[in-house]
C-alpha cells in the first residue's frame, strides 16, 4: 500500500504553485524519507522540495527536459540528504497521466537515480488541473519494479488527496451536495485504520463506511462477550465469542461489498507497526493509555494523522466530569503527550513485560473497576469526532484541535456540552514531538 505523503503543506504549496504558475511544463522535486518499503510499495514522507527555474529547462519540438546541471544538483541533494527522490512535471490538461514521450524516459531514469541513490526509491509524478498521478519505481532483483502510489496526500489544516478519483454514485447523492464532489472522491480513496472494534471503534467504522471510505484496517485482539452489548454496535447476540474486526468486517462488507478491509490483531508496545504507516488516517478507539501513547508515537514519528477517542469519568476534576474527548494530532501540531493528556502511570505500565504487569497487579496497581460505558456517550464523541475528519477532509474548515464533551453541562445551564478548543501549541521539550518538528517550518524551496 504505497503512498506520498506531504506532512508540511508548505512544500506542496511551493510544488503546486510553481507547476501551476506558468503554461509551459515546470518541474519540481520532493526529497523524501522511506518509512517503511512493503509488498506493495514504498510508504515515503516529503521531508523538502527543490524547484527547477525555468532557465533550467531545456525545450525542443519534442519537448522540456531539465538540464544536466540542475539534474546533478537534485541528484546530488538526495545522495548527501540519504533520501528518495519524486519527479513532478506539469500537464496543461487533465486528467494527469505520462505521455509516450513521458514513458519512454521513465525507465532510464528511474534506473539512473536508484542506482545513484543505493536503492532507495525513484518517483514520478504529472501534474494537471490541481490533480497528479505518480508511479514509484525500486530496484527488485535486479530489474526495476513500478507501481502506482495508492494515495498521495498533504496533511495540514486542509487534508487533500491530491489522487483521488471520482466517487459521483447514487448512494452518496444526499450527501454530494454538503460533502462535494471532491470531497467524496477524497473519502473514497482513503485507507483508514481503526484501532479498537469495541464501544467507540464499532460506531466509528459504521459511521465512516456510510460516508464511502471503503479502505479499512481494523486492529483489535479481542472477541465480543455478552458485556459488550450494551455498546459495541457491530455486534450482535449470535457473535458472542467472534473476533471484534470479524463483526466489523462483515457489517462493512455488508454495506459495501466492494470494500477492503483488512484485520489485525491490537497496537503491541515495541511493535514497528508498518500497516498504520500506510493508512491515510489513524482513528484511535482503545480504551487504555498505553496503546494511546503508542499511536501517538508512531502517528508523529511518520507524520500521519491521528485522531484519538476517550470516554469515560473524568475524577481529577472536582465534581468528576463525565464525558468524553476527542483530540486532533496532525503533523506539527500538539500530540497527546503536549497536552498532558496520558496517564504516565498507566502508560509505564503497559511497557512492562506480562510477569511484571502480573506482579504489579497482585499489588495492586491497575487494578481499579474499568471506566463505564455506554452507547450514548460513545455516540456522542464518535460522531463528533467523525463530523471533524468530514470538515477537514472536505476542505470547509480546519478540524479543532481538541473538543471536549461533557454530559453534566453548566448547573446553571444544564445540558450536554460539546466544546472545542484552539490551542494549538505544542510543548516545548515534549519527549514525544519536539525532536521530530523544528520550531520553524522550513523550506529550501525558491
Ligand atoms: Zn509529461
Ligand atoms: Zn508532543
Amino acid at each position: 500500500m504505497s503512498t506520498l505523503r506531504f506532512t508540511d503543506p508548505a512544500h506542496w504549496d511551493a510544488v503546486e504553485n510553481h507547476l501551476a504558475d506558468a503554461p509551459a511544463e515546470r518541474f519540481a522535486f520532493a526529497l523524501t524519507r522511506t518509512l517503511t518499503d512493503g509488498a506493495d510499495g514504498p510508504v515515503l514522507q516529503v521531508e523538502d522540495v527543490e524547484l527547477v527555474h525555468d532557465g533550467e529547462v531545456e525545450r525542443d519540438r519534442t519537448g522540456s527536459t531539465i538540464a544536466d546541471a540542475a539534474l546533478d544538483r537534485v541528484h546530488n541533494r538526495a545522495v548527501t540528504g540519504q533520501q528518495g527522490l519524486v519527479e513532478f512535471h506539469s500537464h496543461g490538461h487533465g486528467p494527469p497521466g505520462f505521455s509516450r514521450t513521458d514513458e519512454a524516459a521513465l525507465y532510464p531514469m528511474a534506473k539512473y537515480v536508484v542506482d545513484l541513490l543505493d536503492g532507495r526509491p525513484y518517483g514520478a509524478a504529472v501534474w494537471a488541473e490541481g490533480a497528479v498521478h505518480a508511479d514509484w519505481f525500486r530496484p527488485v532483483d535486479g530489474t526495476i519494479q513500478r507501481g502506482a502510489f495508492r494515495s498521495v496526500t498533504v496533511v495540514g489544516d486542509r487534508f487533500r488527496l491530491l489522487n483521488a478519483r471520482n466517487a459521483d454514485e447514487v448512494r452518496f447523492s444526499r450527501q454530494i451536495p454538503m460533502l462535494t464532489r471532491a470531497g467524496q472522491a477524497a473519502l473514497r480513496g482513503l485507507r483508514v485504520a481503526v484501532v479498537g472494534g469495541g464501544g467507540t471503534g464499532s460506531h466509528a467504522i459504521i459511521l465512516l463506511a456510510y460516508l464511502g471510505i471503503r479502505d479499512f484496517l481494523l486492529l483489535d485482539d479481542d472477541v465480543i462477550e455478552t458485556s459488550n452489548l450494551n455498546r459495541v454496535v457491530t455486534a450482535e447476540l449470535a457473535d458472542i465469542d467472534a473476533p471484534k474486526t470479524l463483526v466489523a468486517k462483515r457489517r462493512i462488507l455488508a454495506l459495501d461489498p466492494d470494500a477492503t478491509v483488512q484485520t489485525m490483531p491490537g497496537v503491541t508496545p515495541f511493535g514497528d507497526h508498518p500497516e498504520l504507516l500506510e493508512v491515510d488516517l489513524i482513528v484511535g478507539c482503545v480504551d487504555h493509555d498505553g496503546p494511546r501513547h503508542r499511536l501517538n508515537e508512531l502517528a508523529v514519528d511518520a507524520g500521519v494523522p491521528y485522531i484519538d477517542i476517550g470516554t469515560g469519568v473524568d475524577a481529577n476534576i472536582d465534581p468528576p466530569i463525565t464525558g468524553a474527548r476527542v483530540a486532533f494530532v496532525l503533523s506539527g501540531g500538539p500530540c497527546l503527550s503536549c497536552t498532558d493528556e496520558l496517564d504516565a502511570a498507566e502508560v509505564a505500565r503497559w511497557y512492562k513485560p506480562a510477569e511484571q504487569q502480573n506482579l504489579d497487579r497482585a499489588h495492586g496497581y491497575g487494578t481499579g473497576e474499568p471506566d463505564p460505558s455506554v452507547v450514548h456517550l460513545n455516540g456522542l464523541a464518535v460522531n463528533a469526532a467523525v463530523a471533524e475528519i468530514v470538515t477537514w477532509i472536505t476542505g470547509a474548515r480546519p478540524p479543532a484541535p481538541r473538543l471536549d464533551i461533557d454530559l453534566d453541562g453548566d448547573p446553571a445551564l444544564p445540558g450536554t456540552r460539546i466544546t472545542p478548543s484552539c490551542d494549538t501549541t505544542r510543548r516545548p521539550g515534549c519527549v514525544v514531538c519536539s525532536w521530530r518538528y523544528p520550531s520553524e517550518p522550513s523550506t529550501s524551496a525558491a
